[in-house]
C-alpha cells in the first residue's frame, strides 16, 4: 500500500495542471475574437462611422484605403478611402474596439522608440487604447512622439 502515498499528491498535481492548461485556452478564445467578414445577405445590426487620426511628430500619417477588404472577405471593420474614416459595418452586436481594427489592419497600436497619447473626442484618453469601444461620429486622434 505505500505506492498510493505519492499517487495521491501526483494526481493531484496533474489536475492542477490540466486545469491550468484550460484556463489559459479559456482566456487565449476571449481575448481575442476574430472580427468576421460580412455575409452580403444578412442585414447589418449596427453601421457606425469614426475616424482615425495618426500624427507622427506632429505630421498626419495617411490611413490605407480597404483595411480590412479584400475579394474573398470583407471584414465587419474596414475602411473605403484614405480619409480616415473607420467603417463599423457589422452583423451582430458586440462592441468592437480600436484594438480589433488594429488586428484587421495587422499593425501593432504602439511603436518602438515613440510614446502614444490618445484622444478621444478631443478629451485624453489614459487606458489602453485597444479596449477603445467604437461609437458612431467618434473622433479618435493617436498622437506618436519620438522618445
Ligand atoms: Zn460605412
Amino acid at each position: 500500500m505505500k505506492t498510493r502515498n505519492w499517487i495521491t499528491p501526483l494526481l493531484l498535481l496533474a489536475v492542477v495542471l490540466l486545469g491550468f492548461n484550460m484556463y489559459g485556452a479559456y482566456q487565449k478564445q476571449t481575448a481575442v475574437r476574430p472580427v468576421p467578414c460580412l455575409d452580403p445577405e444578412v442585414f447589418l445590426e449596427q453601421h457606425q462611422h469614426a475616424t482615425l487620426q495618426i500624427v507622427v511628430d506632429g505630421v498626419l500619417e495617411a490611413i490605407p484605403t480597404d483595411i480590412g477588404v479584400t475579394a474573398a472577405c470583407q471584414s465587419a471593420l474596414h475602411t473605403h478611402d484614405g480619409s480616415g474614416t473607420l467603417h463599423v459595418e457589422a452583423q451582430d452586436v458586440y462592441p468592437y474596439s480600436l484594438g480589433d481594427f488594429f488586428r484587421v489592419w495587422g499593425k501593432p497600436i504602439e511603436r518602438s522608440d515613440y510614446t502614444l497619447t490618445v484622444f478621444v473626442d478631443a478629451v485624453q484618453y489614459r487606458k489602453a487604447p485597444a479596449e477603445i469601444i467604437f461609437k458612431d461620429k467618434q473622433q479618435i486622434i493617436f498622437s506618436y512622439l519620438h522618445i
